[in-house]
């Protein structure tokens, strides 16, 4: 006979814990839609579930016999909801709480029965019923996170893991514990009530749910790391790294290309006239054009380049191991795409134009000079005219004797 109130009790007061943690973790930024609440509640049906398994055991006429397992049932259906938005695949949640209805509805209808003659179903075991439906959602909730197992990195994956390994070794001993019961009822008929393990049962149960609900809060703890990192690190309009990441990644290049010996390429590439792009067209038209652009740049670079917006209009390209002429058709076919794609609105595209400045890495220039080179050449461009592609060093006696940069901005390329 289960003895421990106390033990089942200290589950109920973790789940509550977890209860909070879920709630505390949803209320974080681009949380919204993550199954947090459904987490949080089922913790609360969980709670309930093991003051009602204490209960029972103290107190056996005072429930029905299957109230635990009637809410351990609603604290699984409503974590099921919880994984199913949590993974995106959040259709016929109303199925699972249905289930849970029917299940209330069947446990309430065979206390009634006695007292009404001829009544349907009045015989019908509830108990191996509502095992049946914990062990269905217990895999409902593997079924959702399972793929994560598979596509998830780092701390995700490890949380992912523990949380199908809970479900399915639970599941597993609660159809276990049900196989003795069941064969004893279609053999004789008859079905030992209570069963001997159904304290032991309700707490195992309890305990997995908040260990169901440690992993959850983990994968979504490392979701929530992952999407501020990825914040502080990239421009919410373009999506592209911004200044200080670009930056990091560019001293990364360059320390690669020397140790390696490879060429490396760098282009400051700047939107023409952009000034009258916003006059003409307003500011919001002014970032589409940026993020068309930015669009362009994904599209035309290749998989090893680092794309970072510099600042207002001003975008860079990192191209490692790649040379001049490589460089400069690169930025040539960029160029080109910007002039053939204009930017979609409303009620005409916007077209417009980019000037490139390209300079390749000499041995042992570091990334402040480089960019510097670049920069220069893209001065080069905007003076030749703009709409076009300059290398440094620039032929002619068009170069400038010092870039932009080393005028009016020096400050702007210190990382
Ligand atoms: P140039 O051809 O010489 O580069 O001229 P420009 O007009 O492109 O350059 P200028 O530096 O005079 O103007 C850049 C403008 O970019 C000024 C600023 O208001 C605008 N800008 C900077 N950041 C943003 C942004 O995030 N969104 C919008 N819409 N405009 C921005
Ligand atoms: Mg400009
Ligand atoms: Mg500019």
């Amino acid at each position: 006979m289960f003895q421990s109130h106390i033990v089942v009790l200290i589950a109920g007061l973790f789940a509550l814990q977890m209860a909070v943690v879920c709630v505390v973790l949803r209320r974080s930024a681009g949380m919204g839609r993550s199954g947090l609440t459904s987490w949080a509640l089922g913790n609360v049906a969980a709670a309930i579930a093991s003051v009602l398994a204490a209960v029972q055991d103290s107190r056996p006429a005072w429930l029905a016999p299957e109230a635990t397992d009637l809410a351990l049932l609603a604290a699984l259906a409503l974590m099921a909801i919880g994984a199913r938005h949590f993974a995106g695949r959040s259709g016929r949640t109303g199925l699972l709480l249905g289930t849970c209805l029917a299940a209330a509805v069947g446990v309430a209808w065979q206390m009634a029965a006695p007292g009404i003659p001829d009544a349907p179903l009045a015989g019908l075991q509830m108990a191996p019923l509502l095992t049946a439906c914990h062990i269905g959602l217990l895999l409902d909730v593997t079924r959702s996170i399972g793929p994560s197992v598979r596509t998830a990195r780092g701390i995700g994956r490890l949380a992912a893991a523990s949380l199908v390994l809970i479900a399915i070794a639970v599941a597993a001993t609660n159809a276990w514990t049900m196989a003795l019961p069941v064969a004893e009822l279609v053999q004789d008929g008859a079905w030992p009530q209570p069963l001997p393990w159904d304290g032991e049962l309700a707490l195992l149960n309890v305990f997995a749910l908040v260990g169901l609900s440690v992993s959850v809060a983990l994968m979504v703890h490392d979701r929530l790391r992952r999407m501020l990192e990825r914040r502080a690190r990239h421009d919410d309009l373009t999506d592209v790294l911004l200044r200080g990441a670009f930056w990091e990644a560019l001293e990364q290049a360059c320390l690669q290309a020397e140790r390696q010996r490879k060429p490396l390429t760098v282009a400051f590439v700047d939107l023409d006239h952009f000034k009258a792009i916003n006059d003409v067209y307003g500011h919001l038209a002014g970032d589409s054009v940026l993020r068309h652009f930015a669009g362009l740049l994904r599209r035309t670079s290749g998989p090893q380049d680092v794309i970072g917006r510099l600042g207002g209009e001003e975008f860079a390209i990192v191209m490692p191991d790649t040379g001049m002429e490589n460089g400069r058709l690169a930025c040539m076919r960029l160029a080109t795409a910007v002039r053939a794609s204009p930017c979609p609105s409303e009620p005409d595209a916007i077209a417009y134009t980019v000037s490139i400045g390209l300079a390749t890495r000499n041995p042992g220039e570091g990334a402040d000079a480089l960019m510097r080179r670049a920069d220069r050449a893209l001065y080069d461009a905007k003076l030749k005219g703009r709409n076009g592609v300059s290398m440094h060093p620039v032929a002619g006696n068009h170069a400038p004797a010092v870039g932009r940069y080393a005028t009016r901005g020096s400050e702007r390329l210190a990382s």
